[in-house]
């Protein structure tokens, strides 16, 4: 339906109300004049005009008065006012009172049409505004997954009924509220908090599982949240939205497959066990002679079937971690000590390649909330890849530092590197480089989707440079413990009623 705007003329002026009426109504508007302010007025008590044209120096009530009436009966109507050269100053006056234009007299057809024309467009763009906002709210309102949004200065802004749903919320209306007052959860004001805090430089979304939000949220109810910051054109942060999504099926589907991978690796890994053994009988001549041809076979048999031996045990710790990676137990964990263990544990692999595997600079008391035993896997599974795909003779360093609340572990090699194509695609579970190099390492390709999955799982995030023959660098970033009188720190203790 095309918009035809509804202007009405007040003026007392026969003249001026006739000819703007025959000029509007010809360019396709629909026009009614009125000769005095108070018949102007009844007219618009029964109708809704979206402009008035309006005279400022009328007999009766003056123009400036009825303004001031007209703006509180339709707030939304644009009004210009029609002044003579005298009235310059009133017009300045019925501008400061909410007219939108003036146009002195005398005025010509041209006069009237730009600034009739610079009304509508106004209008129209005040009506996109409104339909996109309306439009926005519907959408939002009906969305499953609960959104709720926060001010720089952490107060709610926008808050949908499933965010309500979802968190048990039974208080009155929340929007303007500060979100200490309304939220108690420590994990999501931490994720509202980091999104609020990150640097101007940086923008990413920050991500995390909740196990359930609201006390009466059924038995595993796993909640996905995920929050970023909102920024002004300057990139000045405004505040910052998070969307909470029920992931309690994708789990419980998750945790299916889980159980039935680990169900079959527990399986096949006592049978494996007992080939190898016996293929060791074999091999030690303990059944009969055997031949340095058949040792060889033998000793290949072996060497496979010890690789699949690995592959079903790192299947069992995956499926271990990622059954724990919501439920784990956290506590506070001092990064800089675990580094150092793992350094010294993992000396007697780099000396066996002659590698160089050495700390750079480690801060002091790195302090997370994390599962230590999780962690340790993190690394380890880190320094341990950094050596396997290290040469001989090559150089492994391990160091730790704060940034921006971010605990910031980077671990760099001197070895093959890793093509732009291969990069996209090792954290994939099973995934592994082939190549020259690669060819006789053994690995299953689940070490690093391990390591993602427990580091996304602590709010943080693992990144990689590298190069081809050059090196490659690994860095976890991990959110530092904020060293304030700390909320309680499980995510279930969220009181009742509140977010
Ligand atoms: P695995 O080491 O068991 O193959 P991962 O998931 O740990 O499995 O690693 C996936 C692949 O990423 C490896 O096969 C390897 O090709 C590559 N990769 C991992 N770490 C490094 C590293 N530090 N340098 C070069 N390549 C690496």
């Amino acid at each position: 339906m095309t918009f035809v705007p509804r202007i009405l003329i007040v003026d007392d002026e026969k003249r001026i109300r006739s000819g703007c009426v025959k000029m509007l109504t010809e360019d396709g508007f629909s026009a009614t004049s009125a000769e005095t302010a108070e018949a102007g007025l009844a007219i618009i008590k029964k109708e809704h005009f979206d402009i008035i044209l309006l005279d400022l120096m009328m007999s009766g009530m003056s123009g400036l008065d009825a303004l001031v009436q007209l703006r509180m009966l339709h707030p939304d109507t644009v009004v210009i006012v029609i002044t003579g050269y005298a009235t310059l100053e009133y017009s300045i006056e019925a501008m400061k009172r909410g007219a939108f234009d003036f146009i002195p007299k005398p005025f010509s057809p041209e006069d009237l049409r730009r600034v009739v024309q610079k009304a509508v467009e106004y209008i129209r763009t005040l009506q996109d505004i409104a339909t996109e906002s309306s439009r926005m709210r519907v959408l939002i309102n009906h969305l499953s997954d609960g959104v709720l949004a926060v001010d720089s200065q952490k107060k709610i802004v926008l808050a949908n009924p499933a965010v309500l749903k979802l968190t048990g919320y039974e208080g009155s209306a929340v929007i303007g509220r500060q979100l200490s007052d309304v939220v108690t959860c420590p994990d999501l004001i931490s994720s509202l908090d980091q999104a609020l805090g990150m640097p101007l430089e940086e923008f990413r979304e920050i991500r995390g599982e909740l196990n359930g939000l609201a006390v009466d949220s059924g038995e595993g109810t796993v909640i996905g949240v995920r929050c970023v910051p909102f920024r002004d054109r300057l990139g000045r942060t405004l505040g910052a939205v998070l969307v909470l999504h029920d992931i309690t099926a994708l789990k419980k589907i998750d945790q299916l497959k889980s159980h039935f991978v680990s169900m079959v690796a527990h399986e096949i890994r006592s049978p494996m066990n007992t080939v190898l053994a016996q293929i060791h009988i074999l091999m030690d001549g303990l059944a009969g002679n055997v031949s340095e041809k058949q040792k060889e076979i033998l000793g290949r048999c072996a060497e496979k079937v010890t690789s699949l031996a690995e592959m079903t045990t790192q299947l069992l710790d995956l499926a271990k971690i990622e059954s724990g990676l919501t439920t784990g137990e956290r506590e506070k964990l001092n990064l800089s000590e675990l580094l150092l263990q793992q350094l010294s544990f993992h000396q007697d692999q780099a000396a066996h390649k002659k590698i160089s595997l050495s700390a750079g600079p480690i801060a002091r008391n790195l302090l997370v909330m994390a599962n230590p035993y999780h962690l340790r896997e993190v690394v380890a599974n880190l320094l341990s890849n950094a050596i396997k795909y290290t040469p001989d003779g090559g150089c492994v360093i391990v160091s730790a530092i704060e940034r921006n609340s971010y605990a910031c572990i980077r671990v760099s090699d001197t070895g093959f590197g890793i093509s732009s194509e291969d990069l996209k695609l090792i954290f994939n579970r099973f995934y592994r480089v082939k190549n020259e190099n690669t060819r006789f390492i053994i690995g299953t390709g689940l070490g690093l989707s391990i390591v993602k999955s427990i580091v996304e799982a602590h709010q943080g995030r693992v990144v990689v440079e590298s190069k081809l023959g050059r090196g490659s660098v690994f860095s976890v970033d991990l959110p530092l413990l904020l060293l304030e009188p700390s909320p309680p720190s499980a995510p279930d203790l969220c009181e009742k009623g509140r977010l």
